[in-house]
Parts: structure tokens; C-alpha cells; sequence
């Protein structure tokens, strides 16, 4: 190669710059929730479901103990941490993968099983990071109608064809908050060809009724075509340390295991997902916290139903508010960034009239209703 660039050959080709694959221009790239104003002022951000409440102490104080130990690298297999997980779930460890958070885990689950002429099926308004993992290998993603936010199982099944290879269902879902019930996701994975693959994506599952978190995990201990995610950067609020795991069948655990970055936790990772799985107590706050200020903001933004806004119903630690009267969402967005919050709004999803708002502290959640009231006309 040097001597061809020494003698300036190929000339033509040297001079032409890399070509991306075609399905790869077709990728419009994530775009994260904002923490800062148009004019750059600093936001307190509502925007990306993080945890209100932090992060546990005694995560915190794992993060700081492994900061000493930043020359060597991590457990490539997170083993220690898989061992955790399993036993807090009472799942096999062999059957769990851990990723740069659960974002690595639904990439490789399309990576693994689909390509060029290859399909990816999810429901309209659901995660925006799907549409991204069927297109970057070049797989053709395939949206389904929902029903009221609310992914449709039989619009689902009838959207499958021979191509089909990945199923996402996000459960609950972002950016909508809504979620299926433990039948209704037995019924998909019923009416899916067993070379299909179906990924639960639990990224919000800890928020639900304990009685309801189970269902992923009881499928994909039992077909080889489930696979459930979950994520430490929502609950266990650890977004910064990008730390997911899966739960599958061994054949895709080992696929996975073959197409992952080969130390892709890091070890201060591991070692606060380890310590944040011990503080339970952490964990219901969040829960509790969580359920209480969402019912407390959802009537208050239902007292303004004669404005037009209306909550989508909400399992999640976020509410969708639509804005169905005069009031517009994009007035909504600038009075709560008067107020001094980022929240998101979403026309690039198809929900131009929408915001989904994370659910933050009391004292935040009470200054965005405010805001939202004064924009309605309803300042007292
Ligand atoms: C936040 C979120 C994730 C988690 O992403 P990480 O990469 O684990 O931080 C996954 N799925 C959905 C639907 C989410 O909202």
C-alpha cells in the first residue's frame, strides 16, 4: 500500500472516499433527549427516563472502589454478575449475556439472525433504536399499526411473512407507556414460527406489579426463539455506566456471545450493577416513587382535559401527554423549558401532538404541571 500511494497509484481510486453500504444512508441516527434550552440555558432533563432518585449509595460506592482498578481489563463474561442476576431472577447464568447496555443486546439480536432480504418486525411508536438495528445490517424494518399506543398482537402476527426473523416488542413501551398483558405476549410468541425470533425488551419491566415481571423470563426459559433484555440505566439508574443483560436459550447466548465486544462491561460497570442488585430497598423506592408521582401528575394534567390534554395510560416512568385541543405540544414543550425542564417531543416518531415526560422528583413534577396549567390559561 505505501509504494501504490509513492507512485500515486490507482490514481482514480485514491482519490474517491469510502463508500457506505446503501441501507446504511437509509439510518437516521439516534437522537438522545435534550438537556439544554434552544438558547443553550441548562434544563433539568425530563427527557431520557432516567432515575429521579439516582443511584444507590452502595453502587456508588463500588463505582468508586473500582476506579483504582482501571488498568487491567474487565471479566471479559461478567460472571460475578451474571451469577447475581441469577440468582435475584432465579434464571441459569449460562443462559444470560451482559452488554454495553441492553442498546448493544438489541443490535446483536438482529446482527445474529438477519440480513440483506431479511425482515425486522415492531410496532408503530415503539423504540427508536429498532428501526436503527434492522437497517445497519441492512434488514428491511416492517412497522405494525398499534391500537392506541398500544402495540397490536394480531396486526403484529399479520405483518409476519417467511422473512421475517426478529420481533421486538417493548413491554412497556417507549415512547408510549403502554404494556400487554402477560396472555397477550403468550399469544404472540404462540403465533410466531419457531425460527423467529421474539426480543422482550424489559428495559422498564421493573416498574410493573412484581406479579407481572415474570412472563419474559418463564418464555425464554422455555422456547429457544425468546429472548428477554433488561437494562440497569432505567431502575437501578446506572444509564452512564451502560450496563444491559439478556436471558435465552443457550443457542442464542452463544450467538450473541460470539458477535459481542469481547470486554463490553466495564469493570466499574460490573461492580455497580453488583452492588446496585443488593440494595432492594433502592429499587422499591424508585418503584414506589415512580407509581405515586405518576398518578399524582396524571390527574393533574386529566384536570386539564377541557384544554385537550390527555395522558396515555402509563406503566413505565414516563406518561405521554397528547395535546388534542388549541393548546398545542409544541407550546407545551417551550413552557416547560421556560420553567426550566427538557422533555421530549417526538414528530420524528409520528407524534407531532405528543410529549413524553419522565417522571421526576415531586418538586419537578409540580413545576411542570404548573407550567403546562399557565399554558392552558389555568395559572391559579
Ligand atoms: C432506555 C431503553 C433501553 C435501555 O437502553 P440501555 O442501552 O440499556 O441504556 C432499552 N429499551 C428501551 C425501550 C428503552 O427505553
Amino acid at each position: 500500500m505505501y509504494l501504490r500511494a509513492e507512485y500515486g497509484y490507482p490514481p482514480q481510486a485514491m482519490s474517491k472516499a469510502p463508500q457506505p453500504k446503501p441501507y446504511i444512508l437509509g439510518i437516521h441516527a439516534y437522537v438522545p433527549g435534550k438537556s439544554t434550552a434552544g438558547d443553550g440555558t441548562v434544563l433539568t432533563k425530563l427527557s431520557a427516563n432516567e432515575n429521579p432518585l439516582g443511584t444507590s449509595a452502595a453502587a456508588l460506592d463500588a463505582l468508586e472502589r473500582a476506579r483504582g482498578e482501571a488498568a487491567t481489563y474487565p471479566d471479559p463474561d461478567a460472571r460475578r454478575l451474571r451469577e447475581r442476576i441469577a440468582d435475584l431472577h432465579q434464571l441459569d447464568a449460562d443462559r444470560i449475556v451482559c452488554g454495553t447496555g441492553s442498546d448493544e443486546l438489541l443490535n446483536l439480536a438482529v446482527q445474529g439472525f438477519a440480513g440483506v432480504g431479511d425482515e425486522v418486525l415492531f410496532s408503530r411508536h415503539s423504540f427508536a433504536v429498532y428501526d436503527i438495528a434492522a437497517r445497519r445490517c441492512g434488514a428491511q424494518p416492517v412497522v405494525a399499526p398499534d391500537t392506541d399506543f398500544t402495540a397490536n398482537v394480531d396486526a403484529l402476527l399479520g405483518a409476519v411473512t417467511p422473512r421475517t426473523r426478529t420481533v421486538f416488542l417493548a413491554n412497556p413501551n417507549n415512547p408510549t407507556g403502554t404494556w400487554i398483558a402477560p396472555e397477550e405476549v403468550e399469544r404472540l410468541h404462540q403465533g410466531l414460527p419457531s425460527d423467529t425470533l421474539l426480543v422482550l425488551d424489559e428495559a422498564y419491566g421493573e416498574y410493573l406489579d412484581p406479579a407481572f415481571q415474570r412472563v419474559g423470563f418463564d418464555l425464554a426459559a422455555r422456547y429457544e426463539n425468546v429472548l428477554v433484555t433488561r437494562t440497569f440505566s432505567k431502575i437501578y439508574g446506572l444509564a452512564a455506566e451502560r450496563i444491559g443483560w439478556a436471558t435465552g436459550a443457550p443457542g442464542l447466548i452463544d450467538v450473541l456471545n460470539r458477535i459481542r465486544g469481547p470486554f463490553n462491561v466495564t469493570a466499574s460497570g460490573q461492580e455497580a450493577a453488583i452492588a446496585a442488585l443488593g440494595d432492594d430497598a433502592f429499587v422499591t423506592n424508585s418503584r414506589v416513587h415512580n407509581a405515586a408521582e405518576r398518578d399524582r401528575f396524571v390527574a393533574a394534567i386529566d384536570a386539564l382535559g377541557n384544554h385537550g390534554l390527555v395522558c396515555v395510560p402509563s406503566e413505565a416512568n414516563f406518561v405521554l401527554v397528547r395535546f388534542t385541543g388549541d393548546v398545542t405540544a409544541e407550546a407545551g414543550l417551550s413552557a416547560v423549558a421556560q420553567a426550566g425542564y427538557a422533555v421530549r417531543h417526538l414528530p420524528s416518531q409520528g407524534l407531532p401532538d405528543a410529549l413524553r415526560i419522565t417522571i421526576g422528583k415531586s418538586e419537578d413534577m409540580d413545576r411542570v404541571v404548573q407550567a403546562l396549567r399557565t399554558v392552558c390559561g389555568e395559572a391559579l
